[in-house]
């Protein structure tokens, strides 16, 4: 019963100065599957998620992501190389356009995977008309996906922090990837905004998109991912169901003892 990998991390390695912020760290993540990375800040919990997106290249190590029919080598590749075969990144504290609409910072999104880019849409260049209408289709469907439909053409600005969430998720969302990373998105939410950002989550699992979901609370945890990832001053210390990592010695001890 064991899936086909979507993505394989080999001895991976980054330091900054003379700091190892990821060493040697080595996984594993499944197709379909929803990995959380948990660990104290410096973990290098973001850091691991930059050298999967591209924002970061490693020291040393591999990168492997399925795309095809077969695992490829991706660490040498852009980071807007790698948005095009499927990865997305919501990164920590991600900010929006202010200024623009909720569909407009959606399909700021969208624009990632397509051949000209941004730039030469926002100069609406004749020949891109019916690409944009193709893309301005994917993002209303990704603002549906999130719960945003009725906010599409409200300024972004005046969206609640939750809602801000779920609208960076429906603008990686528009990329169409298979392979999605969450930094801490629930961050800074009220009780009611983490459920609602929670059952999001869910949704997207129940659909079978494959997700790396980085928070620091074990239990909102526990209930979203079928494997967790410990970090601890850059090296993995545990790896396990989230039953197996509640129970794990060195993870308490990496929350509690220094
Ligand atoms: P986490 O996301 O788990 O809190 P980070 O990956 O952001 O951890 O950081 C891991 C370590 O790497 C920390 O010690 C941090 O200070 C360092 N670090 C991260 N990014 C940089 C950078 N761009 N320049 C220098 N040091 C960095
Ligand atoms: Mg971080």
């Amino acid at each position: 019963m064991t899936a086909a990998a979507m993505l394989r991390v080999e001895e991976l390695s980054r330091a900054f100065g003379a700091v190892y912020a990821v060493r040697d760290v080595s996984l594993s993540v499944a197709e379909g599957e929803t990995r959380a990375v948990i660990g104290p800040n410096g973990a290098g919990k973001s850091t691991l998620f930059n050298l999967v997106s591209g924002h970061l290249t490693p020291g040393h190590g591999t990168v492997h992501y399925a795309a095809g029919d077969r695992l490829r080598r991706i660490d040498r590749l852009s980071a807007h190389a790698r948005a095009r075969q499927g990865i997305a990144i919501v990164f920590q504290s991600a900010r929006l356009f202010h200024g623009m609409t909720a569909l407009e910072n959606v399909m700021v999104g969208a624009h990632a995977r397509t051949r000209h880019g941004f730039l030469s849409a926002a100069l609406r260049l004749p020949r891109h008309h019916r690409e944009e209408a193709a893309i301005t289709a994917d993002a209303l469907a990704a603002l549906d996906r999130v719960g945003l439909r009725d906010w599409a053409h409200r300024s972004a600005d005046a969206l609640p922090l939750g809602q801000q969430r779920a609208l960076q998720v429906a603008r990686a969302l528009c990329a169409r990837p298979r392979l999605l990373l969450l930094d801490e998105p629930a961050s800074g939410l009220r009780a009611g905004e983490r459920e609602a950002l929670a059952r999001l989550i869910e949704g997207l699992r129940a659909e079978g998109l494959t997700m790396m979901l980085i928070e620091h609370d074990v239990a909102f945890v526990a209930r979203l991912a079928d494997r967790v990832t410990v970090l601890h001053l850059g090296r993995q210390i545990a790896e396990g169901t989230p039953e197996q990592i509640r129970g794990d010695d060195a993870v308490l001890a990496a929350y509690l003892g220094q």
